[in-house]
């Protein structure tokens, strides 16, 4: 079996998607065809957003939406120590304050009142205007923004949700992609909703941002004279044939492939209740299982039951390894281990499962299977 299994889906998908690329290759409007203003108004309607606005990669589009609002040097961005690096490297491109921030030790999210403590030191210490808080909604998981609105209301941080890996929750009835005052996805293969190379997008609410974004996109250009820039921007667009394909999948993982990853989830849990540590959803979150992520019993020997589940025909992954915190880029921030021990404790003991709309009951209960008799062994 495979990790992401890419070539099932499209089996599945093979007529519309190269009819999709066909059509592109004929009409020969590679960049900012129409396809991409098609997805751009799919997207919007889907999440529930007025504009969205599309990009090369998810990593440009937190670039984007923090250029969008002007943050810089002086500034400090909040952003989960448990997450993709490029959640807080976002913040480091533009000249602010990375600030790393732990987790709740259940959902693997950002914890509200870490971030409140570490807002009022910032607020005390007086250095760095605290100014965005950048939501991760790991794993598929959306983060907990019943929790962080208030926080960001009293200390008036923004909040950029980072949907990379959360494109299809939902939290109270609302998507992911419409929290916060701007949220970005990424379209990378293995993501929820991923294209066959790279592409992101970001998520607005007005017809100013999205204007402004569509410019910073495109090296600043006018919105009227093509050789007229008014701004530094990026070069950063989302490629025709990448929509194109993305407008199928997007039917897809509306259709059945939410339903199927949910399907797979509650199958994982049912047989590794009691085994191991298994992911939790919060009563009105709905995940879209970016990953199925457990934590294995304390002392286990990852590697070991890696290599021996490897042996057994089932992948795993260690998503991730090690906090922003202890990133080799941020050495010289010196930021201590004390601050994070939910974080310490995931990286140490987290290990990602197969987890794909395609795995069928046989692969489930194989992985379950390996998993429980790796951790007999180990215990
Ligand atoms: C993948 C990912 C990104 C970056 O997306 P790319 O398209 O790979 O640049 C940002 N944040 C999170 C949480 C991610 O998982």
């Amino acid at each position: 079996m495979q990790f992401h299994d890419l070539g099932a889906q499209y089996q599945a998908l093979k007529a519309d998607i190269d009819r999709g690329i066909a059509e592109v290759i004929a009409k020969g409007h590679f960049i900012l065809g129409q396809e991409v203003a098609r997805l751009e108004e799919a997207l919007a309607a889907d999440v529930g957003r007025a504009h969205c606005v599309s990009c090369a990669n998810g990593t440009d589009a937190l670039v984007l939406a923090l250029m969008l609002w002007g943050i810089g040097a002086g500034d400090a961005v909040f952003v989960p120590d448990f997450t993709y690096f490029a959640s807080a490297a976002c913040a480091s491109r533009v000249g602010a304050r990375v600030v790393p921030v732990d987790i709740e030790p259940d959902t693997f999210n950002l914890s509200p009142r870490a971030l409140e403590q570490a807002v009022e030191r910032v607020e005390r210490e007086g250095r760095y205007r605290p100014a965005v808080v950048v939501a991760v909604d790991l794993f598929g998981l959306t983060a907990d923004y019943a929790r962080l609105e208030p926080i960001a209301r009293a200390h008036g941080l923004r909040i950029l949700e980072d949907a990379a890996q959360g494109y299809g929750g939902r939290m109270n009835g609302r998507n992911a992609c419409a929290f916060g005052d701007a949220a970005i996805t990424s379209f990378f293969p293995a993501k929820p909703l991923g294209c066959y190379g790279d592409g992101g997008a970001v998520f607005v609410d007005t017809a100013e941002e999205a204007a402004l974004l569509r410019s910073l996109r495109a090296n600043g250009r006018s919105e009227t004279d093509k050789y007229d820039n008014q701004r530094i921007g990026l070069n950063s667009r989302l490629d025709t044939l990448q929509a194109a394909i993305l407008l199928p999948k997007l039917r897809a993982l509306r259709a059945y492939e939410l339903d199927r990853l949910n399907q797979a989830a509650a199958d994982y849990t049912r047989l590794l209740e009691g085994v191991v540590q298994t992911p939790t959803v919060p009563e009105g979150f709905f995940s879209s299982w970016a990953q199925y992520t457990v934590m294995l019993p304390y002392g286990t020997r990852r590697e070991r039951v890696q290599s021996r589940m490897r042996e057994a025909g089932v992948p795993t992954m260690v998503y991730y390894p090690r906090g922003v915190h202890q990133q080799t880029a941020y050495a010289h921030l010196g930021f201590c281990d004390d601050a994070y021990p939910n974080t310490l404790d995931a990286c140490a003991r987290v290990l990602s499962l197969p987890m794909h709309p395609y795995l069928t009951p046989q692969d489930i209960r194989q992985a379950a299977e390996a998993l429980r008799a790796c951790v007999r062994e180990e215990a």
